[in-house]
This record gives structure tokens, sequence and C-alpha cells, in this order.
């Protein structure tokens, strides 16, 4: 025998029913942004690496560390996309859509990220993003938060995830808060560990994201970014709380809330759900207002987020959303019944958009068919053998609760089926 080929470490088959979870998860959130006025954009997965490298920052882990960077044949730096904001921002100057008119934008695929595999963490994972263009104000920040609660309801998240916010502010007063915050840690660079003295003079903030506990005082008793905004971002800030008051969305305020990248400016957000041991954060984003004019457009305001679904879906495991049933499994006898229950069964399908019926392919005796329609999960058997073709008729099996099984004319089928499953 040769060797077997395995999927790439941190790379996963989603097999059923993990798969009917994920598609159940995106169709009952993508449902929710269609009800907000939100419209799909496709980018594709590879991008030129400059791209990532120009928007992030060169100094965060992405780029760093978690990009799968390759040559291509002609020579080109491209990169699998590890997020999606920079695309959608590529493919708005590129195709001229982000001014003029406000858009509101979502999309949803693989991801990919060089990181230690763990649960939670994969390299390649999914991501729903949602992208605004061409809003100033604080009132898209609470649409963004609202929208995403309304979707945690929607797909019966069995617990409330936490929801943190901060403003980052402007960048002028992120960069006079920089300096504070630098002559601040260098009075304790002997206890810094190695990432965050690398980290003090290229991107001291994020310092204030480490998780070490040795660093959790230091960092605790950090001057505050919240109390260095300009003016405008406060009253940014402020407006979003009264947003989210009036809307009963509860928060709390996280000054240490930095997020990753380098392209966000005033409100940014997280969702932290409890439960979910060390990779807690199921969505997070925040206003990037800069980002357009870095890469090359005229200046837009802008905001976003982005969920993790392997993470959101990791929580719904276990409760009532369990796998996909079927409803009829066609037990056909012989090859007169293998011909006409193919025609009745898209009859069915055709008639009864609801319905989900699996035909019997293969042959078999009554009891392997029987066997078969079982493990399917269907709910019912339609059974065509040859008493039934010369009488028009099907036999009707219960295959979930204890009832005698009947017979219905084919003709009342249709009729039989929806009755039943509508009860
Ligand atoms: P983390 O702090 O967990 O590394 P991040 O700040 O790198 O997260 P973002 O870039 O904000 O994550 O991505 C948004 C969301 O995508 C995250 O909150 C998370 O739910 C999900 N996510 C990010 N990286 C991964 C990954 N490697 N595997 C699975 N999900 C991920
Ligand atoms: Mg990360």
């Amino acid at each position: 025998m040769s060797k077997r080929i395995q999927s790439i470490r941190g790379m996963h088959d989603v097999l059923p029913p993990e798969s009917e979870m994920l598609r159940a998860t995106e169709h009952a959130t993508q449902n929710v942004l269609r009800q907000y006025g939100y419209q799909e954009i496709r980018m594709p997965l590879l991008e030129q690496t400059e791209l990532f490298k120009r928007s992030l920052g060169e100094v965060t882990d992405i780029v760093e560390k978690e990009m799968y960077t390759f040559e291509d044949r002609n020579g080109n730096n491209l990169t699998l996309r590890p997020e999606g904001t920079a695309s959608c921002v590529r493919a708005g100057i590129q195709h001229g859509f982000l001014y003029g008119q406000p858009q509101r934008l979502w999309y949803c695929g693989p991801f990919f990220r060089h990181e230690r595999p763990q649960k939670g963490r994969y390299r390649q994972f999914h991501q729903l993003g949602v992208e605004v263009f061409g809003f100033v104000g604080p009132d898209i920040d609470a649409e963004l938060i609202i929208l995403s609660a309304h979707m945690w309801k929607k797909i019966n998240l069995p617990m409330q995830p936490r929801l943190e916010i901060n403003s980052l502010g402007s960048s002028q007063a992120r960069n006079k808060y920089r300096e504070k915050l630098i002559a601040y840690l260098q009075q304790y660079e002997d206890r810094l560990d190695k990432e965050a003295k690398q980290r003090l003079h290229t991107n001291p903030l994020r310092v204030l994201d480490s998780k070490n506990p040795e660093m959790q005082e230091i960092i605790h008793n950090a001057p505050s970014l919240l109390e260095h905004l300009d003016a405008e971002s406060v009253e940014h800030f402020l407006q979003l709380q009264k947003l989210l008051d009036a809307a009963n969305i509860q928060y709390t305020i996280n000054p240490r809330l930095v997020r990753g990248l380098d392209y966000y400016s005033k409100t940014v957000f997280e969702w932290v759900a409890e439960g979910l041991g060390a990779q807690a954060t199921i969505c997070a984003g925040g206003r990037y207002d800069g980002l357009v004019e870095q890469l090359g457009g005229k200046p837009c305001p802008a905001a976003g987020f982005a969920i993790g679904l392997e993470r959101l879906v990791s929580l719904l495991e276990g409760s009532q959303q369990a796998e996909q049933s079927i409803d009829v499994y066609m037990v056909l006898m012989g090859e007169a019944a293998e011909i006409a229950g193919l025609q009745l069964a898209e009859e069915l399908r055709t008639q009864l958009p609801i319905s989900s019926v699996v035909t019997n392919c293969g042959g078999g005796s009554i009891k392997s068919q029987m066997k078969r329609a079982d493990k399917s999960q269907a709910r019912l058997a339609f059974i065509l053998g040859e008493d039934e073709l010369k009488s028009q008729n099907i036999t009707v099996k219960y295959m979930r609760e204890k009832r005698d099984q009947e017979m219905v004319s084919q003709s009342d089928l249709v009729a039989f089926l929806e009755n039943y499953i509508n009860q």
C-alpha cells in the first residue's frame, strides 16, 4: 500500500453533521445581514503580499509571522488572505464603489494564518466579515454592534457573549499617547518579556494586549489611552455609548482593548464568549477611517467586524441545532419501481420545495433497503414494489414513531407529505 496523504496541519475537512451546523449558522447570520440591507462581495483568496503589509502594518502578528506567502511561477509575491478588510478596501478603490454613496457589504469564506493550531485556532478558518464605507458618525458603529447582537439571538447562541468596547482616538492622539506609553514602559524594561521588549519602540500599544500574567501589573498601571483621546473621538465614543444604552446593549469599556492591527481608529470592539477557553473572542472589529487613503484611495470613513465561524459553531455544538434530517427515503423494489420511483421523487421535490427525498440507489433486498432508510435518519419510508405499482399506491412506513404503516394513493402523495411536514 502506498503512503497515505494527510491534510495540512491546522487545515480541516468539515464533515457532516458539523458542515450542516456551519451552513445553518452561515444561513442565519447572512439572513440577518439581508434584513439590515447589506450586500455580498466576494474577493479572491490570493492578493499581492504588499496589500497586507501596507494595511495591517509591518509590526503585527499577522505580517510578522502568520502569513502564507510565496512566489508564483511569474515571480509575483503573493499571500493567501489572512483577513478580509484589506482586500475589500482594495476592491473598493479599484472599482470606485467607495465614493458617491455609502456601502454596506459582507463576505464569508476561508482565511489563512500560519499559527500554532489549537482549539479555536486553525491555519485555515472561516470568517463572516462585514464592512461599511462612507459613514462618519457613531450611528453606524452602533448599527454594527446591534446587528451582531441580533445574530447571536437568531442562531440561538446558548449564552450571551460579553461586549467590550474602547476608543483608539485619532492617529495624532494615539501618537502622543504612544510617546507617554513608551516612557512609562521604559521604566520597567527589565520586567518586560521578550516580545514586549521588541514591541516597545515599534508597536507599544500591542504590549497592552499581552496575556503574560507577570506583566499584568505593569499593564494595569499604564497610562490609559482613553484619557488621551482628542475631543472629537471622545464625543464620538460618548455618542456610541448613548446609542448602545438606548438599544439595551450591555457593554464594558476596556481601555486595554487595542486590537492587533494598525489600521483601527476611534471605536474598537470585541464580543467575548466565556466557556471557549483561551480563544474566546468570537467577533472583533472597529472603525478604520484612515485605511482607504493609506491604500491609495481618496479619504473615506469606514468600519467593520469579522466573526470567527469555527468558534461560533463550537458554542452551538451540543445545543439543539442538530444534524439535518430528511423527510422521505424511497424504497424501490425491482426495475420497474426504480424507474417509476425516480419520477415520483422528482415530482415530490418539484411540488414541495421544502421536502427532502432520498431515493434508494444500488438495489438490495427490502431488508437492506429498510436498513439504509433507518440509517439515513429519514422520518418516513415510501415503499414502491410490484403491488404498489399495480394499485398506483405507496406504502408509507413511519420510521421515528410508533404508528401503523398505511397505503396512500400516488395521486394524493404530494398532499399527504405536505400535511405530514407541516403538522
Ligand atoms: P486572536 O486574538 O484570537 O488571535 P485576532 O485579533 O487575530 O484574534 P481578528 O483578526 O480580529 O482576530 O479576526 C476576527 C475573528 O476571527 C477572531 O475574533 C476569531 O474569532 C477569528 N479568528 C482569528 N484567527 C483565527 C484562527 N487562526 N482560527 C480560527 N479563528 C480565528
Ligand atoms: Mg491572531
